[in-house]
């Protein structure tokens, strides 16, 4: 009895996942936006280092551990547990679906919509990108008169969407469902769709754990990168990030076969998982980046 009922739950926590991951609202799973964290972390002044661990210390929210790595993957929690329609309210803001074949950067941010005079930016409009997020959020972290409770919930977004906007399939568009609807093989993997392999297989390619991972990361970035990598705005950085995902993600891929399926080759493996520990770093450079200037006190 227990184990059927075990059993039951299983499959109906499989066919949950599988509903989120054809939603394609996704973006990188909890390895990649807690190494992005980490590797943020590391950048981080020290009174900002100490800012940041004083406001994930005040959260009360239990949907993840305050530490900043959890952190970082609450705005997918958030999402996921529907908290006061949270899923409608927040699903648009975890991407910026700019397309492939036609790219128009202001439409796939609705125009970029102004948050409501009154309004925190986490009551903004469902129908805003992730690079309007960021710049809403970011303001709201700068401002001392923003209230400690909206400060922390900032901060929580901007651990997770400095991440998304760095992810390819979420800069991106091929009238696929953000690669949802691509059906992908690999020798050596579980068939999945695209944007699965670009959320966690390449990611998993990089270590066994989100900890190894960064210090991996973290050790192979250079003052230049580092330099390089800080110029620029979010805008900036979901061009760059669509850039490398119709180069990469789409323009390396093989023909489909007969059934529409892609079958990746180890070039295409070897090309995806060194982008990914690229784009893993860069959005740590320039999380840091945007915390050191938000929260530091001149
Ligand atoms: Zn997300």
């Amino acid at each position: 009895m227990i184990r059927l009922a075990t059993n039951l739950v299983t499959l109906a926590c499989g066919a949950v996942l599988s509903c989120f991951h054809i939603s394609g609202a996704l973006a990188w799973g909890d390895e990649g936006h807690e190494v992005v964290a980490l590797v943020a972390q590391s950048f981080l002044d020290g009174d900002v280092r100490k800012r940041v661990n004083a406001l994930l210390a005040a959260d009360t929210d239990p949907l993840t551990a305050h530490d900043i790595a959890s952190a970082a993957t609450w705005a997918d929690k958030f999402r996921d547990a529907n908290v006061n329609n949270s899923r409608e309210r927040t699903r648009q803001w975890h991407f910026v679906d700019i397309e492939i074949t036609a790219p128009n950067f202001d439409e796939a941010c609705f125009n970029h919509p102004p948050v409501p005079n009154g309004t925190t930016a986490s009551d903004g409009p469902a129908s805003d990108c992730v690079v309007d997020k960021i710049d809403q959020f970011a303001a709201e972290l700068a401002n001392p008169a923003t209230d400690i409770e909206e400060q922390v919930a900032a901060l929580k977004f901007l651990l997770h969407f400095v991440g998304d906007v760095h992810q390819p399939l979420h800069s991106s568009d091929d009238h696929d469902r953000g690669g949802n609807a691509k059906r992908v093989s690999a020798a050596g993997f579980s068939a999945g769709n695209l944007h699965h392999f670009w959320d966690t297989e390449f990611v998993d390619q990089l270590g066994p754990d989100s900890q190894t991972i960064a210090s991996d990361l973290i050790g192979h970035i250079t003052k230049d990168q580092q330099t390089q990598w800080q110029s620029g705005s979010p805008a900036d950085w979901a061009k760059e990030t669509f850039a490398l995902s119709k180069d990469d993600a789409y323009g390396q891929l093989p023909a489909p076969n007969a059934r529409g399926s892609f079958r990746l080759t180890d070039d295409y493996v070897t090309t995806a998982t060194n982008d990914v520990g690229i784009q893993l770093s860069k959005a740590g450079v320039r999380l840091a980046m945007i915390l050191n200037q938000a929260l530091h006190k001149p």
